[in-house]
């Protein structure tokens, strides 16, 4: 694919000086577009429509969102930016090649970097702080104004029985795998408690909330001279669903000091408390009264699944021979699996500490 001529459907072609692969997400193909002599960028993606099987969705939820995340900020005393998305010359949000191929532009937050994991308790207030104040400003707009765009997303119940099915026709030779016991070992410790947050929210005890969906710690932006968190990224997934999700994956990425990409060093992976408790404290000083008590004494139940699910979705991906995440090598998805895996049981062995923070923060709840 001629990258100059998909980005000339967005930008004049006098305008752009290169465009190189950018960033190491896992889902989307994300180029960074070079403007004016060098002044400017934006980003250039190839949506993964595989995953997003309505992409037109993911394009008007980002755009309302977008929209609406920009009035917020504005009347913020704090600096925070929201990528705005650029419409195609012909004012529709995205293009679609002629293979079908599937692309958006997105303005470029400049002077930021981003991290895999955090590095000090200011960096896991900072992002604590920064989903906070998304889910405030989001859920300022009704649940129902957005669509959903993944049906079954982190509700894990279904991600244990598809891993399930995908144990039973995987290759012998994985279920032989010794490296594999621990994986296997930990779901089925675990697995009769797959269902606490879904059985919460059917008992109406978590309310459905609008959620970001990937609130993965490499996805919120830190200003480079200010090092404080100026923006969140990667809005395809902005749906209805529990803050749940996000605060449990949010802690999950970012309160695991070795990273998801541990590879054959998994057994490092472990569960900073300490990282935890500075995070929880950012979330629930911005954003503990849209919630109840009650609803705060799941949070440990949601950063526990959110690692237990993760694990599950790598290592059934990993069985169905890798068709939904990126690998550079073959066995990628059964380390980042394992890596999870050994997270969860990190977090289940600290749960009392986990529990006892987050009750000494329940007065930011309303
Ligand atoms: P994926 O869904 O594949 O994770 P992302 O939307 O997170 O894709 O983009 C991948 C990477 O590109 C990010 O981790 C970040 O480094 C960079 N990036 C994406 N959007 C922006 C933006 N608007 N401003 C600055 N950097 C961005
Ligand atoms: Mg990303």
């Amino acid at each position: 694919m001629d990258m100059i001529s998909v980005a000339s459907h967005f930008v004049d072609r006098k305008h752009i000086e290169s465009i190189h692969p950018y960033g190491n997400g896992n889902v989307n193909d994300t180029y960074l577009v070079t403007l004016h002599g060098g002044n400017r960028h934006s980003i250039l993606q190839r949506v993964n429509t595989f995953v997003f099987k309505r992409p037109e969705d993911v394009m008007n939820n980002m755009q309302h969102a977008t929209r609406h995340l920009q009035e917020c900020a504005q009347e913020e005393s704090r600096a925070w930016r929201v990528q705005q998305v650029l419409p195609a010359h012909d004012g529709a949000l995205f293009w679609q090649a002629p293979d079908e191929t599937f692309w958006r532009m997105i303005s470029f937050i400049e002077n930021t970097e981003s991290f895999d994991a955090l590095y000090s308790h200011r960096q896991a207030y900072e992002v604590g702080y920064a989903l906070g104040m998304f889910h405030e400003h989001i859920n300022r707009l009704p649940a129902n104004a957005f669509e959903t765009v993944l049906e079954g997303f982190h509700i894990s119940p279904g991600y244990l029985q598809a891993f399930d099915h995908a144990c039973r026709s995987a290759e012998r030779e994985h279920i032989h795998d010794r490296e594999l016991d621990f994986a296997l070992g930990c779901i089925a410790r675990h697995r009769a408690h797959i269902d606490r947050l879904e059985q919460a929210k059917a008992q109406g005890i978590l309310p459905v909330r609008i959620i970001h969906g990937d609130p993965k710690v490499n996805n919120i932006l830190f200003d480079k001279i200010s090092a404080r968190a100026v923006s969140i990224i990667d809005l395809d997934t902005i749906q209805p669903g529990l803050v749940h999700y996000d605060i449990g994956d949010c802690a999950r990425s970012g309160c695991n000091p070795v990273g998801e990409e541990a590879g054959v060093d998994w057994r490092e992976a472990f569960f900073d408390v300490e990282s935890f408790s500075h995070l929880v404290n950012g979330y629930l000083e911005r954003a503990g009264r849209l919630m109840s008590s009650a609803e705060c004494g799941y949070i440990y139940d949601a950063v526990f699944l959110m690692a237990f699910e993760l694990g599950l979705r790598f290592l059934t991906d990993y069985f169905n021979g890798n068709v939904y995440y990126k690998i550079h090598f073959p066995e990628q998805n059964k380390y980042r699996a394992l890596t999870q895996f050994k997270l969860a049981e990190s977090i289940h062995q600290q749960r009392d500490r986990i529990h006892s923070i987050i009750k000494e923060m329940r007065f930011f709840c309303s």
